[in-house]
């Protein structure tokens, strides 16, 4: 918009009208003024008691409907600290994603509304390239339905967002098959990191895919730790690679990351937020998230990892130690066994006859007691994750457990 149209709009508005104009152009001030003629909205309140939301500690993994993980306070503070200014979208993407991208050692990323959405986008990118009217057509290209091959155990919930973008997933068992069903309407392959089974080999995949040209996608959304994943697939030739911003990361919850191909990464932009009108439009990610996600990825691969495991079994043991008190309590560490959620976590279980509660009745009172805690209460077991803690957490979760299991001995 020309500023004259601009100056001509603005004057439409009876508030903007009033306020004279060089305040309007003057430089915008760093920090985000407090609204100047609020209510007496007070910041300082706790909005969950206002909305009467009950806080939840997470002793379980992350998990989409329990908010995911928490951010970083340096996430936050790198949030709050780009709030004050507006910036040109396109240019936050592009210098954010080149950033990401050498931190990565890929060609090119950039920052999605969650592993999800960078499903969609990469997709749509397959699909696509750079073409402006495909872009606009999507979900209904016309001609022939486009394919995206997946093996037969790799199909899960999320490749929904694979079929949002109108193409028909084609599943297939096993190298050959997976070389046979490749066409002229196969757009792309995806690959489920954390699938219990694979019939066809990531490397074998990746070597499918590139003898036909076909771009390969893996789906690592929930796979670190390690922190060696966040290089691993891209060395290994898969063309794009996508992460949660808000699992283990901790960046925020409706972040995540896609890299890969630069070209690809450019039609996947092009599918996206700011351009008004394509799929990727209403999964906006916005300015303060970009940044979030930028610092949170740079504080993870900063990070002590080692520490960081050694301070997770500390608190294994705290607990086990804790309610070795409960007679016929046996607490056990389980190291991880798949790619995803890979760390330690525990199991807690009692013999039933002199402890009289199932796990899952312990679960059901942590829950609804004070405060509310979510651990997952199994047939024998009381599984309690560790790693979602805070600090303080941690003896507040054994205290209850040992509370919860000690009122029903017999
Ligand atoms: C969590 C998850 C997703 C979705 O990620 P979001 O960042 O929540 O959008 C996709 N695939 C897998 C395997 C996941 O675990």
């Amino acid at each position: 918009m020309k500023r004259r149209e601009l100056i001509r709009n603005l004057t439409l508005l009876p508030v903007a009208a009033a306020v004279p104009m060089e305040s309007l152009f003057a430089a915008p001030p760093n920090v985000v003024a407090r609204a100047a003629y609020t209510s007496d909205f007070d910041p300082a309140t706790n909005l969950f008691t206002e909305l009467g939301v009950t806080p939840i500690i997470n002793a379980l993994v992350t998990m989409t409907f329990l908010s995911g993980s928490l951010m970083l306070p340096e996430v936050l503070e790198a949030i709050q600290s780009t709030a004050g200014d507006f910036a040109n979208m396109y240019e936050l993407q592009e210098k954010a994603g080149a950033r990401i991208a050498e931190m990565l050692h890929a060609e090119a990323a950039m920052v999605t509304s969650g592993a999800a959405c960078a499903m969609v986008l990469g997709t749509a990118a397959c699909i696509t390239g750079k073409d402006p009217q495909k872009i606009k057509a999507l979900p209904n290209l016309p001609g022939p339905q486009k394919e995206v091959i997946m093996q037969k155990s790799h199909r899960y919930l999320f490749d929904q967002q694979i079929t949002t973008c109108g193409v028909k997933i084609v599943d297939v068992v096993g190298p050959q098959e997976m070389e046979k069903a490749i066409n002229a309407n196969t757009v792309m392959a995806l690959f489920f990191n954390a699938a219990d089974e694979s019939s066809v080999t990531r490397e074998e995949f990746v070597a499918i895919c590139k003898r036909h040209h076909i771009p390969s996608f893996i789906d690592a959304a929930a796979d670190v730790p390690p922190v060696e994943n966040l290089f691993r697939f891209q060395k290994m030739g898969f063309d794009l690679v996508t992460f949660s911003g808000g699992k283990m990361l901790r960046g925020p919850q409706s972040a995540g990351l896609l890299f890969g191909r630069k070209d690809l990464i450019e039609a996947a932009r092009l599918n996206h937020s700011p351009h008004e009108s394509p799929i990727g439009r209403p999964m906006k990610v916005n300015k303060e998230e970009i940044f979030g996600m930028y610092a949170a990825l740079k504080i993870y691969l900063q990070k002590d990892h080692k520490k960081e495991w050694q301070d997770w079994l500390d608190r294994i043991q705290f607990i086990g130690d804790y309610l070795k008190a409960v007679p016929t309590v046996v607490a056990e560490t389980r190291l991880p066994d798949s790619e995803a959620n890979n760390f330690p976590g525990m199991t807690v279980s009692w013999n039933q006859q002199k402890v009289k509660i199932t796990p899952e009745e312990v679960s059901k009172q942590l829950l609804a007691g004070k405060p509310s805690i979510f651990a997952a209460g199994r047939k024998d077991k009381l599984s309690i994750g560790v790693v979602l803690l805070k600090p303080e957490q941690v003896e507040i979760v054994a205290r209850r457990v040992k509370e919860i299991l000690s009122a029903a001995v017999v």
